[in-house]
């Protein structure tokens, strides 16, 4: 259920009414919009209590049922847009506000000199948050795997020397505190979308994760799966569409913007779209990232690598630094055309 409370109630009149709730059976969760309060209260409506008398009482203003399966994603418990702060130094990158943010880095971390090189370039072109994979995901056990926590140290020092925020694949429970430690966000990857157990130890680390969508996510199932964020005491969730499988072979995955839309419609958290692995093509890579634009996605996931032709992962997806340099100034009339920064 949904509770509505009436703007400008006394903490007091806030803290009764959130008593009842639990009081009923039910864990509430407080979400502040800029104009409202509204409390989800989470329980089974068919073993508790109705939380309906609620709605008599002063400083409510509404008792809703939530029909949709997910419910602290969903727009019903939230109306505004949640936006999501990292700061990094003095300065704060806001994801989901005005400003479109690019996130921008190789598929995997290499060496210091690729890293750093890459870092610099990024961030002079105006990308404000550094990606590059410690800990790989890898369709093959004989591929590379990452570098590991040496990968993470790389990425902390790049974050030291351009201020750019970091972020990396969580990969696996065990080493979710580690990563936690040098990121600023944690990145769920594809192939473990609905890892709950990993979902779960990512939220508990309170830094903000970045949910790809699965190979074969039915959009409903994603929400699901990012309910599972929220639920555990962590508000600062993104959704990043990445492709989905298809019968096309063209490209490596069918990138699927209408997800900017429908998540919009349907969820207050930020969309990031990343158009490298959508398609696994650096050509497509531009205009993709400007159709993500003109959509209304919050931040872009691009691929970046001094030398594409001799990556250790995804090469074929990956733009060059000049190529992202020239990218960034192509979208500039998009950015503004929707509206953004
Ligand atoms: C990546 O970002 O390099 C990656 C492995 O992504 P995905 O999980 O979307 O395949
Ligand atoms: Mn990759």
């Amino acid at each position: 259920m949904i509770v509505v409370l009436k703007p400008n109630i006394s903490k007091k009149d806030e803290m009764a009414v959130l008593k009842e709730i639990k009081k009923l059976g039910y864990k509430p969760h407080v979400m502040r919009g800029v104009e409202r309060t509204v409390v989800g209260a989470i329980g089974d409506e068919r073993t508790h209590s109705t939380l309906e008398t609620l709605a008599a009482w002063p400083q409510v203003e509404s008792v809703m049922p939530v029909q949709k399966r997910f419910k602290l994603v969903s727009r019903e418990a939230h109306k505004g847009n949640s936006t999501i702060s990292i700061k990094v130094g003095s300065n704060t990158i806001v994801v989901g506000g005005k400003k479109v943010q690019v996130m921008a880095g190789p598929c995997s971390v290499e060496s210091e000199k690729q890293l750093l090189t890459t870092a610099h370039s990024v961030k002079a072109a105006g990308a404000t948050i550094l990606r590059g994979g410690a800990f790989k995901p890898r369709t093959s056990p004989y591929e590379f795997q990452g570098l590991g926590e040496k990968g993470l140290k790389m990425l902390a020092k790049a974050r030291k020397e351009t201020g750019l925020a970091i972020i990396t694949e969580l990969l696996s429970e065990e080493h979710a505190e580690m990563v936690a430690g040098y990121a600023d966000i944690l990145q769920i990857g594809a192939r473990n979308a609905q890892n709950f157990q990993l979902l779960i130890a990512a939220a508990k680390t309170g830094k903000p994760v970045l949910l790809k969508r699965g190979l074969s996510m039915k959009i409903e199932e994603w929400l699901l799966a990012g309910e599972y964020i929220l639920a555990n005491e962590n508000s600062n969730l993104m959704f990043c569409e990445r492709g989905i499988r298809t019968f096309e072979t063209y490209t490596r995955n069918t990138l699927d913007l209408s997800t900017v839309p429908i998540i919009k419609k349907e969820s207050h958290c930020p969309i990031v779209i990343d158009p490298s692995q959508g398609a696994g093509r650096s050509d497509l890579v531009v205009a993709m990232c400007k159709g993500a634009v003109a959509m209304g996605a919050d931040a872009l996931l691009i691929e970046v690598h001094p030398n594409p032709a001799e990556a250790w992962s995804d090469g074929a997806q990956q733009v060059t630094l000049e190529g992202f340099a020239k990218l960034m100034e192509e979208l500039k009339p998009f950015i503004a055309a929707a509206g953004r920064e």
